[in-house]
């Protein structure tokens, strides 16, 4: 493994500049298949006897690049790219399990996966238990005969709660399952989760570590730690049917999961991200540590500031003292809390709707990580389809707002809530004395 750091790596793990014709930017590989040499080099490559490239929606050199620089960044074997967060994670869970299978899961997760678990995977056979992550034991609590697979958010959004990665990772290690951690608003150069114990880690390139809004992506990073052929996992013991006879743990060994994402998931979901948004992506990893870093900085600040505001009820950021996370927070994000703030107003749901509707630097828009500060009040939006039960166990109080503070000058962050939070006590004044 490379000893060299997160932010050398971000610029230069897996772009080999003579194999590909000199070129300092890794160059976009726009080519649907890929040429053989003969009829026997194709059947080897097929047969994976010899690695090369096939056709791209299983594999492609520009993505490969993006590959091989997440899996470095993250101290992970292997990554596969995907079309996006959401894909990220159907096809980990798609490929790990068969209809009867149960997931344990963080309560505290992304609302579009959320919706995977709870209501589109149970279609499929696929049921989950929503646990309290705050204590590990729960995960084993909530562990069945049939549970194959603990699934977490590092850093949950909305919630902001930071979760106890090695303690979970232990439950599941006591109970023969993979760990998948979510690392989306985290992001890798924030925790790494591999490093307290994850087996599987998801990112959603689409936020921070493209970072300028441009395209949306997904990964999945393997750590190859997990032992597949403890017995619960038959897809990786026994032949597969859809790889001619293939078992996965005699042949591909600890990368027996990620390979199988790519030659089964990414053949048959064909959720393979474009090569063009590959590009763009690797643009914004380049400088990911010195984006998250000021992220954090603006998002601390804002944070504290907003705790000054009359308007404000309450404020939730990991990087304050007031927050039940701090510790937690200090312990796996000592580098900083990243961009999320979320916060309370006087007046609840009409007031927070009507800050997200009158902020003008701050844009309306459902997305996080941008380097552009971003606005959203989930009860009217991202979480309207949950029920009202679902939306307190997803930590979305109607009266939320979630920031994503971007990298604007912290004054003119300020002036633009201040001025918004003007209206709302104006339109409060104005209500009472009628
Ligand atoms: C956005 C997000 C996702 C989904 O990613 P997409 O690229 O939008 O599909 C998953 N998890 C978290 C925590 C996210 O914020």
């Amino acid at each position: 493994m490379s000893t060299q750091k997160f932010a050398t790596q971000a610029l230069h793990a897996g772009h080999d500049v003579q194999s590909n014709g000199g070129t300092r930017a890794v160059p976009i590989y726009q080519s649907t298949a890929f040429v053989f040499k003969d009829s026997d080099h194709a059947a080897n490559l097929f047969a994976l006897a010899e690695p090369g490239n096939i056709y791209t929606r299983i594999n492609n050199p520009t993505n490969d690049i993006l590959e091989q620089r997440l899996a470095a960044l993250d101290g992970g074997i292997a990554a596969v790219v995907t079309a996006s967060g959401m894909a990220a994670i159907a096809t980990s869970l798609l490929t790990l399990l068969r209809a009867g299978d149960h997931i344990v899961a963080s309560s505290s997760l992304y609302g579009g996966t959320y919706n995977l678990l709870n209501v589109t995977l149970p279609r499929h056979g696929i049921t989950t238990t929503f646990v309290d992550p705050s204590d590990a034991e729960n995960f084993t609590k909530a562990t069945k005969e049939n549970t194959r697979v603990f699934f977490i958010e590092s850093l949950g959004n909305p919630k902001l709660d930071v979760l106890d990665i090695k303690a979970i990772s232990q439950q599941a290690k006591a109970n023969k399952v993979p760990l998948i951690v979510d690392n989306t608003v985290a992001t890798s150069y924030l925790v790494k989760p591999i490093e307290h114990g994850a087996d599987i880690v998801i990112h959603s390139l689409t936020k921070y570590v493209n970072g300028n809004g441009t395209a949306i992506g997904g990964a999945i990073v393997d750590a190859g730690n997990f032992d597949w052929a403890n017995g619960k996992f038959p897809e990786f013991t026994e032949p597969s049917p859809g790889y001619h006879g293939l078992v996965y743990t005699d042949v591909l060994k600890n990368a027996s999961f990620i390979a199988k994402v790519r030659i089964e998931g990414l053949r048959d979901y064909g959720s393979s991200l474009s090569p063009f948004n590959a590009f763009q992506i690797i643009q914004g990893l380049e400088t990911l540590e010195l984006r998250i870093k000021q992220h954090s900085k603006n998002a601390l600040e804002l944070a504290k500031w907003l705790q000054e505001q009359k308007e404000v009820t309450w404020v939730n950021y990991p990087g304050l003292d007031s927050s039940p996370y701090k510790k937690l927070a200090d312990q796996y994000l000592p580098e900083g809390k990243s961009g999320l703030v979320t916060f309370g107003v006087v007046g609840g749901y009409e007031s927070a709707k009507t800050i997200a509707d009158k902020t003008k630097l701050f844009s309306l828009l459902a997305n996080i990580g941008d380097t552009k500060s971003l606005i959203i009040h989930p009860a009217s939006t991202t979480h309207q389809q949950l029920s009202d039960e679902a939306q307190e166990t997803t930590g979305t109080t109607k009266d939320l707002i979630r920031l994503s503070v971007g990298l604007e000058h912290i004054d003119d962050l300020k002036a633009d809530l201040k001025q918004a939070f003007k209206i709302v006590s104006e339109t409060i004044l104005q209500n009472s004395s009628n």
